[in-house]
């Protein structure tokens, strides 16, 4: 394994980054994973992709503020950055880009990627402007990482798509590899929200992925969910995929199985 157990060097100046990124050999490739941190194996799986494939692996952790339409949801998303480090090292992972949110939008926010189509459906009818958020930042990660291939989650399918079509409309020269989204034992798909859960409502959360995945109309899928407890935001079919997003325990949830 390359690189296996040496410290990765953590960057947080954009101009430091620059530098460093101007230095790198032209002839070899970069792979990239934009985060925004409290690793898990959902992560790991999509680190360990970048950094087989490519010669050098950059991990960004950016707890992106134009994302969250909550500023609760922001205020309390987890933040484990020595831990982050930790597993970074173990993975054997090159380069960890960690920029500041002013740095990030010395712009004010004033410049914006808008998609008017995708970004309207499912996540986006319940959180407005996030993609916009998700977009502009994963833009501006492009800008400076310059990676040859770029590592996204299924797991955030909507997400994922959205970026293929903003890759694809601005000609930009990245590879988007699309990674399986990586469950626990239970069936409950990995997320950083999970630690909010309490034990009460942890032990009934693999009936999310469980029924998604039964084969069940809609209209039972939703009553099964409900009678378990969990709120039902949304629960539609697309491309292929039955998505939903819950509440449990004030606890956002998404997942979505391939039909
Ligand atoms: P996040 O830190 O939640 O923004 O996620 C960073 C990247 O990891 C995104 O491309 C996510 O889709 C991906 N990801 C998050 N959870 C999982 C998972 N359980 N399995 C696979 N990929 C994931």
């Amino acid at each position: 394994m390359k690189n296996s157990r040496l410290k990765p060097r953590v960057i947080t100046a954009i101009k430091s980054w620059q530098r460093l990124r101007s230095s790198l050999p032209s002839n070899q490739t970069v792979g990239f994973v934009p985060t925004l941190g409290n690793l898990h194996q959902g992560h790991a799986s999509l680190l360990r992709k970048a950094r087989d494939n490519n010669d050098f692996c950059v991990l960004s952790i950016f707890v992106n503020p134009t994302q969250f339409n909550d500023p609760n949801d922001y205020l309390l998303y987890p933040k484990t950055i020595e831990q982050d480090i930790r597993i970074a090292m173990d993975l054997g992972i090159d380069y960890i880009f960690l920029p500041e949110s002013k740095a990030m939008y010395a712009d004010e926010y004033n410049y914006k990627v808008q998609e008017n189509n995708i970004s309207q459906i499912l996540e986006g009818k319940y959180r407005p402007q996030h993609f916009e958020g998700v977009l502009t930042i994963v833009l501006k990660l492009f800008s400076l990482i310059k990676p040859h291939r770029a590592y996204f989650g299924e797991k955030d399918f909507q997400q994922l798509s959205l970026i293929q079509g903003m890759v694809e409309a601005f000609f930009m020269d990245i590879e988007i590899i699309p990674c399986q989204t990586i469950r626990h034992q239970s069936g409950l798909a990995m997320s950083s929200r999970n630690s909010r859960l309490s034990q009460t409502a942890l032990a009934k959360s693999y009936l999310l992925a469980k029924y998604l995945s039964s084969g069940k109309s809609l209209f039972e899928i939703k009553a099964a969910l409900e009678r378990a407890g969990f709120q039902v935001e949304y629960l539609e079919k697309w491309k292929s995929r039955l998505h939903a997003a819950v509440y449990l325990d004030n606890v956002r949830l998404i997942d979505n199985v391939l039909l």
